[in-house]
């Protein structure tokens, strides 16, 4: 790379990031953002984050380009500490899709390492030796400024080693972005195509976030099975363990003067309060297991949203329940909602898929309905010891499903109290909703079998407040202007290190073919990149020493 001509480059296009420093020569870039790659496979090999892989089988189709005809779902723990390992949360032989990251699935035998390794470029050697970099142009990735270079393994670099683009942020020289392939398929390993995304996590932490992967003709070395899908990976939880050990000292000390004040205070519980007491423990208890197994969001903007519109059944029905409902997100895929005690549980596949606020209220009325009948979850979690088991074990373990007489009951109760509330005149896209699920269900047996709850569809019956179906337009899928269900990914963006979910505000996009309506679908990543501190003079301090040219 010629450095006066990357100099006048960066002037040109960043006159406002002239600043004191000298401009770093590419060469150096290159050194630093080795540096950090292997810095932050140290921090992985400490960390053991939840991988969340959903694949989307293709077929093509006349309308909509492609269509999805088939769906795998694997969620489980990622251990980089010894290679790389994973444990998953998947009861064993609960469905036939159950996707192990690192051995044979589909019927193809393609994924040796998984989906897991393309959160790492070279989890084994990245460096000079084995790879050439060359600079290719700068780009902003949102709000970061990045240096792209191609990089190919060097001859010997072995099977398994990257091929592609990274992209290198522009203040400490993390890379944020990497785009391509492992080289050297055999008939053993079959590696994929991917588009690997991180987000800034804290002072100079980029963390593996989401891959989207996609082939359209890939075929075994037998040339006799060919696989066309598109496939999202997801990375969350990192922080875990870590909050957990630095946190219980600070929580406690509150707990225990939040104990006395009452004690001073209130006179002994009666024994329908004790009973209140009792059963709040035990959804505590699983509330906080689930955190603990990163399945949960902990407290965020999104929980205010959610909690808004519960508000507004409760007030215009004149619901008055105690202790107080509170909603939280599963930070799973798989559509469903369910109730523990008197938390309303959503699930993000869930909350991003729904069209409007409306069908959002539908949702949440019906595990309303379920609280304000008095459906009660079972208290064995009071008990603490019931809490120690593996996180391998723990949806095996919560079956928080209700009886079909509880289902039917809660189905009327919530059609009667959507009738007082504020969204009774716009429900039309909630019964769409319905109707597109329905209508995907055959399709999409792993995105509408739940982790936890009830099943929404059964073959193509809906379970879940059908009534709503009877007055809502006719489902016309290839009408651009009807959005019957959202793709997934479309609101809520999780911090992959506290695990607090946000909605994210969409721009609203006028759709230009049906193709683009993509209900229930997996979309590419585009993420707009930022840095968490908003002090860049506190985050220049943390620059890792330079390594000698
Ligand atoms: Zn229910």
């Amino acid at each position: 790379m010629n450095r006066t001509k990357l100099v006048f480059l960066s002037g040109i296009l960043f006159a406002a990031a002239a600043h004191a420093q000298q401009p770093a020569t590419a060469s150096d870039v290159v050194d630093r953002a080795i540096a950090r790659e292997n810095a932050l496979l140290a921090v992985l090999q400490t960390t053991t984050p939840v991988a969340e892989t959903y694949i989307q089988d293709l077929v093509p189709d006349n309308d909509f380009g492609t269509v999805p005809a088939g769906d795998r779902y694997f969620i489980g723990r990622v251990d980089l500490s010894h290679g790389l390992s994973q444990t998953s949360y998947l009861p064993k032989g609960s469905n036939g899709s159950r996707l192990d990251l690192f051995s044979r699935f589909f019927t193809i035998r393609y994924l040796p390492k998984g989906f897991a390794q393309m959160m790492l470029i070279d989890g084994v050697h990245f460096d000079r030796q084995h790879y050439d970099f060359a600079f290719q142009r700068r780009e902003f990735l949102g709000d970061v400024r990045t240096m792209v270079f191609a990089v190919s393994p060097r001859k010997g670099s072995g099977a398994g080693s990257f091929d592609g683009n990274i992209w290198i942020e522009d203040r400490n020289d993390n890379i944020v972005r990497f785009n391509g392939t492992y080289t050297g398929s055999s008939s053993s390993n079959l590696f994929l195509h991917f588009d690997s995304w991180r987000v800034n996590a804290g002072p100079d932490l980029w963390l593996p976030f989401e891959v989207y992967s996609q082939e359209s003709h890939l075929t075994d070395f037998m040339k006799m099975h060919t696989a066309h899908f598109k496939a999202l990976t997801k990375f969350w939880g990192y922080g875990g363990s870590a909050e957990r050990e630095g946190g219980d000292f600070t929580s406690l000390t509150i707990q225990t003067e939040d104990v006395q004040d009452h004690s001073q205070q209130a006179a002994d519980p009666s024994p329908v309060e004790s009973l209140r007491a009792w059963q709040r423990l035990s959804e505590d208890n699983i509330l906080e297991r689930l955190e603990q197994a990163g399945l949960i969001s902990k407290t965020g903007g999104m929980d205010k949203v959610l909690d808004t519109v519960v508000n507004n059944i409760e007030v215009t029905n004149d619901l008055n329940i105690a202790p107080e409902v509170r909603v939280r997100v599963l930070l799973t895929t798989p559509l469903e909602s369910f109730t523990i005690g008197h938390t309303i549980v959503i699930s993000r596949g869930m909350l991003d898929t729904l069209p409007d606020e409306a069908a959002l209220a539908a949702v949440l009325t019906h595990e309303l309905a379920h609280i304000a009948l008095g459906h009660a979850t079972s208290t064995d979690f009071a008990f603490s010891d019931r809490l120690h088991f593996d996180d391998a074990r723990i949806i095996a373990r919560f079956r928080l499903a209700r009886t079909p007489a509880e289902e039917d009951a809660a189905n009327e109760k919530a059609i009667q109290l959507l009738g007082n509330s504020p969204y009774k005149d716009k429900l039309g896209q909630a019964g769409l909703y319905l109707q597109a699920l329905s209508n995907e269900s055959s399709r999409l047996p792993s995105l509408i079998r739940p982790l936890f709850g009830d099943r929404l569809v059964d073959g193509h019956n809906i379970m879940r407040m059908a009534a709503l179906m009877e007055t809502a337009p006719q489902l016309q899928i290839t009408r651009v202007d009807q959005i019957a269900a959202l793709p997934l990914g479309s609101r809520s963006r999780v911090d992959p290190w506290t695990d607090d979910l946000e909605m994210i505000v969409m721009r609203p996009v006028a759709l230009v073919s049906p193709s683009e309506k993509m209900p229930f679908e997996i979309t590419p990543i585009y993420l707009h990149l930022t840095y968490q501190d908003s002090h860049p003079s506190q985050v220049a301090q943390t620059r890792p020493v330079e390594p000698g040219n």
